[in-house]
């Protein structure tokens, strides 16, 4: 077996068994923290010498979460308070719940009473997050969940501890930004279903080792010769996109996945942390990586509104044949966004589909028909 295969079976794996990563942490001795979406830095769980570990749902059944939830919230928020209520997170040291849309709001109430057990940190990032203000907010909240965490893990963060961590996140960012671009170029090694699993899989790893193997994955691919595609190139879009069904459909029709604009891929890995901010004061170092944030439904943009154009480019830049819109059924900001996204990409003559999706969704017909469909369409 190749070293590449290797790699992408141990990526794989670990992406599809969160709980077995779990056990070894915890056998290990280390304290792990539940990490909810999105932008929580990470890197003050590091400092900290603890483990963040993504909590983005999951496609098991929902049913003592029904009791706090109407069933129009999306399934990651229904899930994640499932998965509190039934005590499949209860070894986590603790979870750090964001706030950036109208459903992570409530859902942090709901986990805060119904979850009691399980110590929480409550994460608000400011809407203004760019102006001056913004950013000394954002400086005290990150401040304040730094101060949080020190008290789970028993350890003050020293600054040195905290620009190791932003290190640490910096070189995942950019091996993870490498491999984007290396899996357009060899999608006859990097199935849709394996690419979601190398970025799914970061989140149930110490992000030191998901560098090093990615960095050696990437620069395996790199050698590969560049051989054309003769099925059709995607961009993808959406919350997530990391469903087995949906993805077996993209390989089985030879959709490859030449970038995405998905939250729990590459949204949130566009920028890195500045070390020479950070090197005179962390925090701010640590603000301002997310006033740069942008291009996202879930940020403000108090300028003009610049996503839809950017995410357009970003597939008519990637080769893009077209762009496949997977929608979180009931997400608010994904859902009063798309007809300026639709828009923008027929302003650039990208044709797109939109797939309805959710977590406990079991019949991929209908997604099934309208992949084969699209993929007709474009060959034409
Ligand atoms: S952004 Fe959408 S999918 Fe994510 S928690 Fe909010 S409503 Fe749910």
């Amino acid at each position: 077996m190749s070293r590449i295969n290797e790699i992408l079976e141990q990526l794989d794996h670990i992406s599809q068994n969160p709980k077995e990563q779990l056990d070894k942490f915890i056998e290990e001795g280390k304290k792990v923290i539940g990490v909810f979406p999105y932008y929580v830095p990470e890197e003050l769980v590091v400092a900290c010498g603890m483990v963040p570990m993504g909590v983005w749902g999951g496609a098991k059944e929902i049913n003592k979460a029904k009791e706090y939830f109407a069933s129009y919230y999306c399934t990651i928020a229904q899930m994640n308070l499932e998965l509190g209520l039934n005590g499949t997170l209860d070894r986590l040291s603790g979870v750090i719940v964001t706030t950036m849309c109208d459903t992570l709001r409530p859902l942090s109430q709901n986990f805060r009473v119904g979850v009691p057990q399980i110590p929480f940190i409550y994460l608000a990032h400011p809407q203004n997050r760019k102006k001056e203000f913004g950013i000394k907010y954002s400086e005290q909240v990150f401040t304040r969940v730094l101060n949080e965490l020190e008290e789970i893990s028993g350890k003050k963060a020293t600054e040195e501890d905290l620009l190791k961590a932003f290190e640490i996140y910096n070189a995942n960012r950019q091996e993870k930004r490498r491999f984007s671009k290396l899996a357009a170029l060899h999608p006859e090694v990097i199935s849709a279903t394996l690419r979601s699993a190398v970025f799914k899989s970061s989140y149930f790893m110490e992000k030191e080792e998901h560098t090093a193997l990615l960095k050696e994955l990437n620069n395996e691919l790199e050698k590969l010769e560049v051989v054309e595609w003769t099925g059709t190139k995607v961009m993808t879009s959406g919350i997530l996109c990391d469903s087995r069904k949906l993805l077996k459909i993209f390989d089985d029709n030879k959709v490859a996945i030449v970038a995405d604009d998905v939250a729990h891929e590459s949204r949130t890995i566009k920028v890195d942390i500045d070390m020479e901010i950070a090197k005179k004061n962390p925090m701010e170092g640590l603000a301002t990586w997310f006033a740069n944030c942008d291009d996202d439904v879930l940020l403000y943009d108090p300028t003009i509104y610049s996503r839809p154009r950017n995410v357009a480019k970003l597939a008519k830049e990637s080769g893009a044949d077209g762009a496949v819109i997977v929608m979180m059924q009931f997400c608010d900001p994904e859902e009063v966004e798309y007809p300026h996204l639709k828009e923008a990409l027929d302003n650039e003559s990208i044709p797109s589909i939109k797939l309805g999706y959710d977590q406990q969704m079991v019949d991929f017909g209908q997604a099934e028909t309208q992949i084969q469909a699209f993929t007709d369409v474009m060959s034409l």
